[in-house]
């Protein structure tokens, strides 16, 4: 079994998009951030033995981390070829098989799965970029974790309530936006980002 330390450790070695798509909103999630969110999931019972979905999955960190945490089976859902091929060269040294991946949009998947892993695009490019992840996330899982800008808190809140589910916890962080695009003039900038697990009501 790993510990939190090993977790964060294995989880910064795997590879980033090599050419990050603006319009995708492609950022990977740091790794110490995702073994925190990870690593919490672990505790409440949210990872193992159970089926998993990382959606909007890009290089893979979530889903990956959740593999290495005792997942039954793993879905990632990408639709960037290029990030897919990342995905998988990510994931062949681990020599696992209990995962599929997916190249579609995230609104075409379907498999009901316990906990949905997901840091979708935030929607700084293309308003709501994040409405069909979270309709997806609500659609095939019981417990949603999911990024989002801080400052759309109650966008967030309003469609979670909307679809059934009760905010359950909120992580917030400063997210280190490393400069991969030109538009990013300063080294590195920080925006506040907050993760919810958010879980649906028994009705
Ligand atoms: N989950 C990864 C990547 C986050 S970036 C991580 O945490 O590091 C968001 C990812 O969502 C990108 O890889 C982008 O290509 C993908 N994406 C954006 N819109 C999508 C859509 N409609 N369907 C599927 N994937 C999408």
């Amino acid at each position: 079994m790993l510990t939190k330390k090993q977790l964060a450790i294995q989880l910064s070695k795997l590879a980033v998009f090599e050419k990050p798509k603006l319009k995708l909103e492609q950022y990977p999630t740091d790794s110490e951030i995702a073994s925190m969110v990870l690593w919490d999931a672990l505790m409440k019972g949210d990872i193992v033995g159970k089926k998993v979905a990382d959606l909007g999955a890009g290089t893979g960190i979530l889903g990956i981390g959740a593999l290495l945490l005792g997942a039954a089976h793993v879905y990632f859902v990408e639709k960037d070829s290029d990030a897919v091929a990342t995905l998988r060269a990510n994931l062949l040294p681990l020599r696992l098989q209990n995962y599929t991946i997916l190249q579609m949009d995230v609104s075409e998947f379907q498999d009901p799965v316990a906990t949905v892993f997901q840091n979708p695009p935030f929607g700084t490019k293309q308003a709501h970029a994040d409405k069909p992840f979270m309709e997806t996330a609500f659609r095939v899982g019981t417990v949603v974790y999911s990024f989002h800008k801080t400052a759309t808190d109650a966008f967030v809140r309003a469609i979670a309530g909307d679809n059934g589910c009760t905010v359950a916890e909120i992580y917030t962080f400063s997210f280190p936006l490393r400069q991969t695009y030109p538009h990013q003039r300063k080294r590195m900038e920080h925006i506040e980002v907050t993760c919810y697990r958010l879980v649906k009501r028994v009705s």
